[in-house]
């Protein structure tokens, strides 16, 4: 990329998104304005703490100014706020890249965002959504009408100029270096009519300690600019100083403008690990569901800091499953030359991921018991990311058992644990039955839990992604394993019905006749036809047969195209039923029989939300079916 010198600078057009996203901060996101000075600011102290860590193996690059610092100034004669660092800086190149293109992958759904809560009149939002979606730059426009940038990388002889209104195009040039900051960059906001009262110090001041009063590095502010600048964030950092010292507000304010989050934490943790390793650990728990849980580029990023100086956020310091977490792990002894490659590699960082991981987690169980209510609140949040490690993290699997809530047909609305249902379990009862499915509704009203409900044996209702992964993967509790209600033989017999009543009779030979004439006619479309245990209100239902994969994640791995074959499915066929009784009835040459077989296999195919294996046989069958009845 050439880059412009001297006298006439290039325009160039923004990428047609950051032209989106520009229109969108000026016209949607228009309360809580404020948070474009903690954008400008987080983004200034990542400079300076980027620098710090070029500092380690180049120490020449600090120069003179070996200070971070972070300076605010005020023009009010000008109406303009100038935002000015002496961290990292950057090129030319560097500085068309980041802000003239947006390669992150937080921007769409960042837009979409936006318009979906103007759409639902809750444009507050938009302005929390700024920091979490990492446009923060941007955001500058929403109280300037032109942003000029004037930068010089650490090291460099040349400076630039960026400049922009905001609309499509911004401009670019190479500037005389005396026109740009030593090192560092300089932003100029040229604040719009409706901002000035950003040039009032007290304004200005008031939103800086509120919000960024945290950041690491110093701040400074000038209330106009030839005014002697004061001191009005001392960046030190908040969890080097005990735990008694720090109050709940600051906790909050570090949270935020560390984490970009705008919520209370649900849950602080402030510890120094002492012993082999030293470390400090300051983490939190959101209260509402980051944008990215999903997302795994973004995916809980805790930072690594050593002695003080930020080293990186892709240490990977927690498991993926508890990627909710935010915060950081100061270390003592990790040498602070070390790469950001070697760190991987490094006994130390074992040892942290180690102790941080499992402190949460006993974190987590001490909430579970002395807070169920913020327990309740947390696993609805971050529940079904939790239950990923029951299947990536085998050596914590119990604790994660224990941690774990369900629905189940005995709890209603209620999560319960596995202590609960054990406690509840049946006489002769050997394992822990479970449906899984998309619909919580659907899922209890199923005809596979028919027997299980009569006899008043629990079900959890699974209906997350992963249950149907965690649950397959050999998992069990206190000695029992975990069983599909829609796998297998249900072997309800040695549990008598809940009312009492002994369990049924066998079945009269008319009716096994006809099951075996169903299984004649069905032939190769199913694996089995059989009478069923698990049946007590409905006439049929599928199953998959014992040794098969539960029938839920077989559509799941099918849905995926990750599945060649799926297994046929059991037909099972409850001999109770007044209509089954009836057909047992029939004469072996009615015509009827052959279409009843059929239709009790496509009705099964409904109950489980599958289409009729041929709908327009499925349907003339019906309409003879229907036809027959009315004559
Ligand atoms: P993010 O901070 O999430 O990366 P921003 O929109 O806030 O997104 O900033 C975009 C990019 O611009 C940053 O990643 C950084 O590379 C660059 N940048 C912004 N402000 C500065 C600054 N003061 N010093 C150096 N680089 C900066
Ligand atoms: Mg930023």
């Amino acid at each position: 990329m050439t880059i412009s010198t001297g006298t006439a600078p290039e325009t160039r057009s923004f990428e047609a998104d950051v032209a989106r996203l520009l229109h969108m901060m000026v016209h949607s996101v228009y309360s809580d304005k404020d948070v474009f000075l903690r954008e400008l600011i987080s983004n200034a102290a990542d400079a300076c703490e980027k620098l710090r860590y070029e500092l380690l193996s180049d120490p020449a690059l600090a120069g003179d100014d070996g200070q971070p610092r972070i300076t605010v100034t005020i023009d009010p004669d000008a109406r303009q706020l100038i935002v000015e660092d002496n961290g990292i800086g950057m090129s030319e190149v560097e500085l068309a890249e980041a802000l003239g293109t947006i390669a992150r992958s937080g921007t769409r759904a960042f837009m979409e965002r936006v318009t979906a809560a103007k759409e639902g009149n809750r444009e507050g939002e938009g302005a929390q959504l700024i920091g979490q979606f990492g446009v923060g730059f941007y955001s500058a426009f929403m109280v300037a009408d032109k942003v000029d940038v004037f930068s010089r990388r650490a090291g460099a002889d040349t400076a630039a100029h960026w400049a922009s209104e905001g609309l499509g195009s911004y401009t670019i040039q190479l500037v005389d270096p005396a026109e740009g900051p030593a090192r560092g960059t300089r932003i100029i906001l040229h604040l719009k009519d409706d901002a000035k009262s950003y040039t009032e110090q007290f304004t200005t001041q008031r939103i800086i300690t509120a919000q960024s009063g945290h950041v690491p590095v110093p701040i400074f502010l000038k209330e106009k600019p030839d005014a002697e600048e004061k001191q009005i964030a001392d960046g030190a950092a908040l969890w080097t100083r005990p735990k008694s010292d720090i109050t709940a507000e600051e906790y909050t304010d570090f949270y935020r403008s560390a984490a970009g989050q705008f919520d209370e934490p649900a849950l602080t943790l402030h510890y120094r690990a002492e012993g082999l390793h030293e470390y400090s650990v300051l983490a939190f728990l959101p209260s509402t569901r980051p944008f990215d849980l999903f997302d795994p580029d973004r995916a809980g990023r805790m930072k690594l800091y050593v002695r003080r100086v930020f080293i990186t956020d892709e240490a990977q310091i927690l498991p993926r499953y508890l990627r909710f977490v935010r915060g950081l792990v100061d270390s003592n002894d990790l040498p602070l030359n070390v790469s950001r490659e070697m760190i991987q590699e490094s006994p130390v960082l074992s040892a942290i991921q180690k102790g941080v991981a499992n402190r949460i987690l006993s974190e987590l169980d001490k909430l579970a018991e002395k807070d169920s209510e913020a327990y309740r609140k947390f696993w609805d949040d971050f529940g079904a990311v939790l239950k990923e490690g029951l299947y990536e993290d085998f050596a914590r699997r119990e604790t994660l058992l224990g941690l774990a809530r369900f629905k189940t047909t005995a709890g209603g609305e209620d999560w319960r644990s596995l202590k609960d249902y054990v406690e509840a379990i049946k006489d002769n009862q050997t394992a822990i039955y479970y449906a899984t499915g998309t619909d919580l509704d659907r899922l209890s009203s199923s005809p596979q839990l028919e027997g299980f409900r009569a006899r008043g044996i629990e079900v959890l209702l699974l209906t997350d992604q992963v249950d149907s992964f965690w649950v397959t993967a050999g998992v069990d509790y206190q000695g029992k394993p975990f069983k599909s209600v829609t796998q297998g033989l249900a072997d309800l017999s040695l549990i008598p019905l809940a009312d009492g009543e002994a369990p049924a009779t066998q079945a009269s030979a008319e009716v096994d006749g006809f099951i075996a004439y169903v299984k004649d006619v069905l032939g190769e479309e199913v694996s089995d036809v059989r009478a069923s245990e698990r049946l007590t209100e409905s006439a049929v239902c599928l199953v998959a047969p014992d040794n098969a994969m539960d029938r839920q994640l077989e559509k799941l791995l099918a849905g995926a195209g990750r599945l060649d074959n799926a297994a046929k499915p059991v037909l099972e066929i409850n001999p109770r039923h007044e209509l089954i009784v009836r057909l047992g009835t029939l004469p072996q040459d009615s015509s009827l029989r052959e279409d009843a077989a059929r239709l009790l296999l496509d009705e099964a195919r409904i109950a489980d939300g599958e289409l009729p294996a041929d709908p327009r046989a499925f349907s003339a069958r019906l309409a003879r079916m229907i036809g027959g009845a009315i004559q």
